[in-house]
């Protein structure tokens, strides 16, 4: 059956029927505005996200289904680099007519399966008909105590720079597949299955370890420059403490010009904090409890001088690697 057939009511009944009660939500889908609660003492975090057809994906690579776990868990990784909670979800859709209603029900199957595993309920949305490519706008609610929300402008000179998991996976699979390759399943998954730091963000902001914290969309040097910017600071990054995964390794020996997609690639959706040097242990235990790792990359400077990169024989460039960027070429 096309889209076309169940037209944008039976799409909107089947969805709801799909979503459950849930406390906080007194009023979801199908009214004119959701009507949530939120905890005293609490602030409401709020971020979107959009994603077009052939510019952030391809149905070639990436499936329905995983297309709408990973529209969802991009949004949830914004809140995550807030140290929140993410509570809430609302999805617009724009697709063409004759979409086929198996491809809707797994996006949909997606987006509900990736709200459900991180507690989150979908209370919102809009649909229509797009005359191309498929548009999805996705905006996630968060909350945090009062007070403990992180920043990006938080971090001082002193601070060490850390990142949770592993650097360039997502950009080195979008790589092979560009140049006609298979990348291997773990590497895919990197790409089309992100994970949002969730608990390890909370808990960063939570023990006031994280100074400025934001989560890796275009890349650790481009990323960390935004840290930088918003809080007036330099830093200086060790190439050779990059963590970097088993496959980007193996494909590092026979292509070395890779490292640039540990520095600039988009897409791992880790967390990028600074922490003040004395609780950087405190901040590595975190890692470990929560199982998402963190590796201690490089220290913030005083703003002169910049932002550079340290090689293992301890050469040092300027880094002014800006990651992607969406209105230049
Ligand atoms: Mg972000």
């Amino acid at each position: 059956m096309k889209l076309g057939d169940l037209g944008e009511f039976g799409l909107i009944d089947s969805i709801r029927a799909r979503v459950g009660a849930a406390p906080g939500v007194y009023r979801g889908i199908g009214d004119d505005a959701a009507e949530l609660e939120i905890p005293a003492g609490h602030r409401l975090l709020t971020s979107t996200d959009l994603l077009l057809e052939e510019v952030h994906f391809r149905f070639a690579w990436t499936s329905a289904y995983d297309l709408g776990r990973k529209a969802v868990a991009v949004n949830l990784s914004d809140v995550a680099a807030m140290g929140g909670l993410p509570r809430f979800v609302y999805v617009g859709l724009a697709c063409p007519a004759d979409a086929e209603v198996a491809q809707l029900d797994a996006f949909v199957t997606g987006v509900l399966d990736e709200a459900a595993e991180h507690g989150v309920i979908l209370v919102g949305g809009d649909t229509c008909r797009s005359p191309g490519p498929w548009v999805i706008s996705v905006t996630v609610e968060g909350t945090a105590p009062a007070g403990t929300a992180v920043g990006r402008d938080g971090a001082h000179p002193g601070d060490l720079v850390l990142v949770s998991g592993t650097l360039g996976d997502s950009a080195l699979a979008l790589d092979l597949w560009q140049q006609g390759k298979t990348p291997d399943p773990w590497l895919a998954t990197r790409h089309n299955r992100p994970l949002p730091r969730i608990a390890l963000g909370r808990e960063l902001a939570l023990a006031g370890l994280a100074t400025a914290m934001i989560d890796l969309s275009d890349g650790v040097a481009s990323d960390l420059e935004h840290i930088l910017q918003a809080s007036k600071a330099g830093a200086e990054i060790l190439s050779s403490a990059l963590p970097l995964s088993p496959a980007f390794r193996t494909q590092l020996e026979r292509r070395p010009e890779l490292f640039d997609l540990a520095l600039g690639g988009g897409e791992d959706y880790e967390l990028l904090c600074t922490v003040p040097a004395a609780r950087a242990e405190e901040a590595l235990s975190a890692g470990t409890r929560t199982g998402v790792p963190l590796t201690i990359i490089g220290t913030v400077m005083e703003r002169g001088a910049g932002f550079r990169l340290r090689d293992a024989a301890g050469g040092v460039r300027p880094l002014r690697v800006r990651g992607y960027d969406h209105f230049c070429r």
